[in-house]
């Protein structure tokens, strides 16, 4: 496949962009993921100047694998509608999603036939599809420095797909319309769960809500601890929780995927002392996976200190 450098295109892009953009990344690092950019443009002639305002999580019912991902677009019509209200002049410019996972470093035969289908679309709503592609995760670097990113637009009735080159990409500090930014909060909260509560104040599902909540609680107590999805298992989660003899066992959490999505936790390959919590495990249902992550990992914890009490008796003994 070929690309096209764009020498007629610019694009300003807000820090607050990437950063929502890469910690949706860091979420997934198994699964493909992506979501919806929001902002407006300008043209005359050829020339095109692309300005992001905003960018549209995936939504919780949203489908990934390694290979494929899916967005949860009645989620995204009822946020961008949200938006549109605020903000009546705000455009759909395009779609991000990342290819970190699978190494592909740039769009695939699959996304520009998908886009080319979207640009050439009648009810398109522009001229051009902008795509913005996370393809690499820079290990040992924090900050906007973590992914490598590139854009690409695609015109309609024009069979070329441009790359726009970093030269014409600018970093702003502007503040975004969605997911609502931090600066413009009240609270110390993260973007992600400003976002969440607006979800639940606007929509209302109960059980789409608690699965943002426990997305929330789990990257900012379990960071080792991922969300996955399959075809099989709908969603869960697996990962490393670090215990208070600073072992970290692997908890695989399973999330039923009909109503009302009762969780269930195991432990992978545990050693042996935290046998009779395996087995207390068995069986046991909660009500969401954070719930199952923190009974687990108290109940891990509580059996380690059980194991080393027979010392402290002695010690408090020596003492008196
Ligand atoms: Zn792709």
């Amino acid at each position: 496949m070929r690309f096209t450098r764009a020498d007629d295109i610019t694009l300003e892009i807000p820090r607050a962009a990437l950063e929502a953009i890469f910690d949706e990344c860091d979420r997934y690092n198994v699964d493909e993921t992506g979501g919806r950019i929001l902002g407006n443009y300008k043209n005359s002639g050829r020339q095109l100047s692309i300005s992001v305002s905003g960018v549209i999580e995936p939504g919780p019912s949203a489908q990934r694998t390694q290979t494929y991902f899916k967005q949860d677009g009645e989620y995204q019509e009822k946020v961008f509608r949200e938006v549109e209200e605020r903000v009546p002049a705000i455009e759909h410019l395009g779609n991000w999603h990342t290819h970190h996972v699978n190494s592909l470093r740039h769009l695939s035969g699959g996304d520009v036939e998908t886009y080319r289908r979207t640009v050439d679309h009648a009810k398109h709503n522009t001229d051009f599809f902008y795509a913005l592609l996370v393809t690499e995760k820079k290990p040992g670097q924090s900050g906007l420095q973590r992914y490598v990113f590139k854009n690409y637009v695609m015109r309609r009735g024009d069979d070329k797909i441009y790359e726009i080159p970093a030269t014409a990409v600018t970093l702003v500090d502007s503040p975004l319309v969605w997911p609502v930014s931090e600066a413009h909060a009240p609270t110390q909260k993260t973007s992600r769960s400003r976002a969440a509560e607006a979800y639940t104040r606007s929509f209302g599902d109960v059980a789409k809500s608690d699965l943002i909540q426990d997305q929330d609680v789990i990257t900012q107590f379990y960071p080792k601890v991922k969300t996955l999805q399959s075809k099989d298992l709908g969603i869960y989660w697996r990962g490393l929780i670090t215990l208070a003899d600073g072992s970290e066992p692997e908890v695989v959490v399973l999330r039923d995927t009909e109503a009302p999505f009762e969780c269930s936790v195991t432990l992978r390959d545990p050693p042996q002392a935290l046998g009779p919590v395996v087995k207390s495990f068995g069986k046991a249902t909660f009500p969401n996976g954070r719930a199952a992550l923190i009974a687990v990992e108290r109940a891990c914890n509580a059996q380690l200190v059980s194991t080393m009490s027979p010392r402290k008796r002695r010690g408090r003994l020596w003492m008196f």
